[in-house]
């Protein structure tokens, strides 16, 4: 059976090596969608030691710019890597064609106005594949700015779901917002949290909305994102396992984890001051 698969994201790509597919990528390289690069210690994602950047133990949390709360661990729980050599390791072995933007019909990848039929073709386009209503805006900087190199620092704000961060970066930190607002009210916050000077900029989306239980589609496409801290590395890895493997995904512990979180924002938006009842949950008090 012939599988195409667009797009060579930790999805596609850990889709590819169950299905024995080939992978068209926009891109000229791996890793170019905004992201910040934070994957939580856990057995589900096996980092090799030089593609981890660096080890968190301290997260600090904000709300309206005030420091709420912080943890200290002296055990990592956290791990900035560096997605791109995490990326081309997944991509070892699987056909990559890059600066391949393809459009799907119907059972046929359509590359640069050429037409390749498939028997199967899986969306693994990320928040690409997804309707605007369904995903938030992110901004995020790249910076000089000599952050704290093993911290976490999470920015709520009361009055929408989404936050912002200063994290540790290969070039100093990287500094970004995301969130349920609009683009202008998420640069104004985010002007308060820059520092350093600026080296670069991304502008892309994130899935809030939850799961779907598409089989044509995976990772972020499909909504493989836990909403409420907009980790989706780990969780389209673990979606793509799950279809690879044909996992049922609605009752797969992933599903309900993550429609867990999307009630908890759907319940927060609906209230006066949504940031603060979100920020509350990283506190442990609901
Ligand atoms: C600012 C920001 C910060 C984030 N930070 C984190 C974080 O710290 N930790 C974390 O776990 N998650 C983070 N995320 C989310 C995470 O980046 C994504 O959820 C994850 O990468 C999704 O993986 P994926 O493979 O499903 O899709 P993606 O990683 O989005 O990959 C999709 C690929 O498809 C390609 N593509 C799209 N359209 C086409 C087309 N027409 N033809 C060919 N190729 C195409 C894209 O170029 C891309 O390479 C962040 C997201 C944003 C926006």
């Amino acid at each position: 059976m012939k599988i195409g698969i667009v797009g060579a994201g930790p999805a596609g790509l850990t889709l590819a090596k169950y299905l024995d597919a080939d992978v068209y990528e926009r891109e000229k390289e791996l890793a170019v969608k905004p992201c910040s690069w934070v994957v939580l210690s856990t057995d589900e994602i096996k980092l090799r030691r030089d593609e981890i950047l660096f080890k968190i133990r301290k997260y600090r949390i904000y709300l309206d710019y005030k420091l709420i709360h912080e943890v200290n661990s002296n055990e990592p729980f956290a791990y900035i890597i560096d997605k791109k050599k995490f990326l081309e390791r997944l991509s070892d072995g699987v056909n990559v064609m890059f600066n391949s933007y393809a459009i799907i019909h119907k059972n046929k990848i359509i590359v640069n106005g050429k037409e390749i039929t498939y028997d199967r073709i899986i969306d693994a386009r990320g928040y690409q594949a997804l309707p605007p209503s369904f995903t938030v805006p992110a901004i995020q900087y790249d910076t000089d700015f000599k952050t704290e190199e093993d911290t976490l620092n999470s920015y709520f704000f009361s009055d929408f779901v989404g936050y912002g961060w200063i994290f540790p970066g290969k070039y100093g930190a990287k500094i970004g917002i995301g969130g349920d607002t609009s683009f202008n009210v998420l640069l104004d916050r985010l002007n308060y949290l820059l520092k350093g000077k600026k080296l670069n900029y991304g502008v892309a989306r994130i899935s809030i909305s939850g799961l779907k239980p598409y089989t044509r589609r995976v990772g972020e496409s499909a909504g493989a994102v836990f909403p409420i801290t907009g980790e989706g590395i780990r969780a389209s890895i673990i979606h793509a396992r799950l279809i690879g493997k044909h996992r049922k995904i609605t009752s797969s512990r992933l599903y309900k984890i993550i429609s867990i979180q999307t009630n908890i924002i759907n319940n927060a938006k609906r209230s006066k001051k949504p940031g603060e009842e979100i920020s509350r949950i990283f506190l442990g008090k609901k």
